[in-house]
């Protein structure tokens, strides 16, 4: 591959600026400056820019505490969005949400450059868990389990069988679905005849938020949780 397309496809820097970055002397290939902007290089090639080491993943997968008031889009006119909250050194990476959370919920999104985990992720097929925490105006009781447990109708769909857990307090619940209908935990709620006053997704088949995460704040998803979401996609080529 050519040093100026491997910095385009795996670094912050387009092609005019690889060139620019060559002539400052800034890049180097295995410790040594390049003879050429566009020489070829091999994948197993160490290339750094200004020191810092270029990693050739093929795709990127994130993990985001999303915060209140923020959209699930790559853009939109009026709204702030999550790919807002990307760090500007990998804005060209062209990431995108895997499925939606409402402006209101907070919690775990994956982000994406790569198309089939968000296949992967979203099939009905696949029936990946999605386990919300939700603050109630009134209480749960036990026989809303059973409710949630047989399916309900929602209007225009029947949900598929539902984990409703009754939390410290009885209006503090966990649901866990393996749907992504619109607004499909405040409808369930709602069908029970309570009101959702707080949502946020605490994991993602099986894959928990990062606690660690500030709202707003974003890191790599781990090899052990691709592993666990069972992904063998492209993860690297190094
Ligand atoms: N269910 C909802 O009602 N809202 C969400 O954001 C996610 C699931």
């Amino acid at each position: 591959m050519r040093l100026d397309r491997f910095l385009s496809a795996y670094s912050p820097y387009s092609r005019r600026e690889a060139h620019i970055l060559f002539r400052k002397k800034l890049i180097l290939v295995n410790g040594i400056p390049p003879r050429e902007p566009d020489q070829d290089i091999r994948i197993s090639d160490t290339v750094s820019v200004s020191g810092e080491i270029v990693v050739p993943k093929e795709h990127i997968y994130l993990m985001l505490n999303k915060p209140r008031g923020y959209l699930s889009a790559t853009e939109d006119k009026r709204d702030p969005v999550v790919i807002d909250l990307v760090p500007e050194s990998l804005k060209y990476r062209h990431l995108f949400p895997v499925g939606r959370l409402d402006k209101d919920t907070e919690g775990l999104l994956f982000l994406t450059d790569d198309g089939q985990f968000d296949h992967f992720l979203m099939s009905p097929r696949k029936k990946v868990v999605k386990r919300y925490f939700a603050r109630l105006d009134s209480p749960a009781i036990p026989a809303d389990i059973e409710i949630f447990r047989k399916g309900m109708n929602l209007g225009d769909f029947t949900t598929a069988e539902a984990l409703l857990e009754i939390g410290n307090a009885p209006t503090e619940v966990y649901v866990s679905i393996t749907e992504g209908k619109f607004h499909q935990v405040k409808r369930m709620c709602e069908t029970v005849g309570k009101k959702v006053l707080f949502l946020k997704r605490v994991s993602i088949g099986g894959v928990e938020l990062d606690n660690t995460l500030a709202p707003g704040q974003i890191r790599d998803l781990t090899e052990a949780e691709l592993g666990k979401l069972g992904y063998s996609g492209k993860r690297g080529v190094k």
